[in-house]
């Protein structure tokens, strides 16, 4: 499920980033192409200027003069003496008589059909006749059936009472092979960007799904751990009952107390691993007020002092010399987390053994410590004690223990915004520090 939702957000996130370069791609390249067309444009319109201003100079059009011009661009050139070609370009690279004849019909038709008549209209008519003088007109050609388009000026040459009409061609082959070759840059660019794009989506969305995945695993980890530490009471519950249609009445009463006993751990255990879901949920509420830790300690001493003794453990308290502020918390959020750490202590503490519950102010922390001189916790385990239904090895046969009161209290103190930790006990045992701000 989770490598379709991969693939499908790598998609997404590729194709979504791709689209919006490749859009940009193609603006730049329209924008970049209209500058080229509009450059050359201008450049052919200074040339044919040039041109014009020379032939208005010279008394005779020699064929070096055209040969020289042609050279300068990629030009050919065309010279009608009243409307009849008379000199053909040799330079401009139509091998075939009849095609140059065709595409110079075709210009000159273009311009005729455009821009003749308007000439003719205005400035011909106020100039031509009387000086000796030139008019041309530049536009964009593309004659049918050719290969590229062209930029045409005819230059409109009145001399001594006769015309001379001279058509220059500029073909943009160079140009668009230029554009081509930019195309294909552009080509081979966007989609080694896409490659590059779809590589560190992948990577980027798998990173994204990691918390998701984890997430699914320890739940998954979670109901299976539940299952497994229901099942144990459930199945003595069950034969318990079976049991007891056939027991006579003392006996009942044995069966009953122990449907009674496991029902009671199973009710523990759902309302931790509720505790528990309801964290996750964001719906654990704190409800913090002022709180006296030192009174909470004693609270608990005297809530386990009973228990410590019934185990023949010694259960003291120490509380600091001076006056302990009073810290904003949740009373019976921390009365919880000290209630599990004493109940581990005497727990994981073999008869003799002693706890020790005290309390520390240190640069405005709090520190709750409970120490035991109990069976200790390898350093692997501590890395692991606060997960979710982790229990050391050694710890396993202890009835009523199902690996998440640490998960619980480690909760609670992190929505008090404190820290808990545990170290060994010089001489044996091990030391859990609650600290809160
Ligand atoms: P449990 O309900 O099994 O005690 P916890 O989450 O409270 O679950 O503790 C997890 C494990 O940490 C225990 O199973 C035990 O192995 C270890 N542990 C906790 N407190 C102590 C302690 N005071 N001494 C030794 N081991 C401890």
């Amino acid at each position: 499920m989770f490598q379709k939702l991969h693939l499908y957000l790598t998609a997404m996130c590729a194709g979504i980033t791709a689209a919006i370069m490749i859009v940009m791609s193609l603006c730049y390249l329209y924008i970049s192409e209209k500058g080229l067309y509009d450059n050359q444009y201008a450049s052919f319109q200074n040339d044919i200027n040039t041109i014009a201003t020379s032939l208005e100079q010279q008394s005779v059009i020699s064929m070096e003069w055209l040969a020289k011009m042609e050279s300068r661009g990629n030009y050919s050139f065309f010279v009608l003496d009243n409307g009849i070609p008379f000199l053909y370009n040799r330079l401009g690279g139509f091998s075939e008589r009849s095609a140059t004849k065709a595409l110079l019909d075709q210009c000159l038709n273009t311009y005729k059909s455009s821009f003749e008549y308007e000439m003719i209209n205005t400035d011909k008519e106020s100039n031509f006749g009387l000086y000796n003088t030139s008019l041309h007109t530049e536009f964009p050609f593309n004659p049918t059936g050719a290969k590229h388009e062209f930029y045409a000026s005819v230059i409109e040459l009145n001399r001594n009472d006769s015309s001379l009409q001279m058509v220059v061609l500029c073909a943009l082959d160079f140009l668009e092979e230029q554009i081509h070759r930019q195309r294909i840059r552009f080509v081979v660019i966007d989609i080694a960007a896409v490659l590059i794009l779809t590589l560190f989506s992948f990577f980027f969305t798998g990173r994204l799904l990691q918390p998701i995945i984890e997430n699914r695993r320890n739940q998954t980890a979670f109901i299976a751990a539940a299952s497994h530490e229901l099942r144990t009471p459930l199945s003595v519950i069950l034969s318990a009952a079976d049991c007891c249609r056939n027991a006579d009445a003392p006996e009942r009463e044995g069966f009953l107390d122990t449907i009674r006993q496991e029902g009671t751990l199973m009710s523990s255990l759902i309302n931790d691993m509720l505790t528990l879901s309801n964290s996750d949920n964001h719906n654990f509420p704190i409800r913090p007020r002022d709180v006296e830790l030192d009174t909470l300690l004693m609270n608990t001493y005297e809530a386990f002092e009973p228990l410590a003794r019934k185990h023949s453990l010694t259960l003291r308290v120490t509380l600091p010399d001076d006056t302990v502020p009073v810290c904003t918390a949740d009373d019976e959020r921390i009365s919880q987390v000290l209630s599990i750490l004493v109940h581990n202590a005497i727990s994981y503490t073999p008869a003799g053994g002693k706890i020790e519950l005290s309390l520390l102010y240190k640069k405005n922390r709090f520190h709750l410590i409970v120490s035991d001189t109990g069976i200790g916790i390898a350093d692997e385990d501590k890395k692991r004690i606060f997960d979710r239904f982790y229990r050391a090895e050694k710890s396993r046969s202890t009835k009523g223990h199902f690996g998440l009161g640490l998960s619980i209290a480690s909760e609670i103190v992190r929505l008090h915004h404190g820290t808990i930790t545990v170290s060994d006990r010089p001489g044996g045992g091990s030391i859990f520090t609650v600290t809160l701000p």
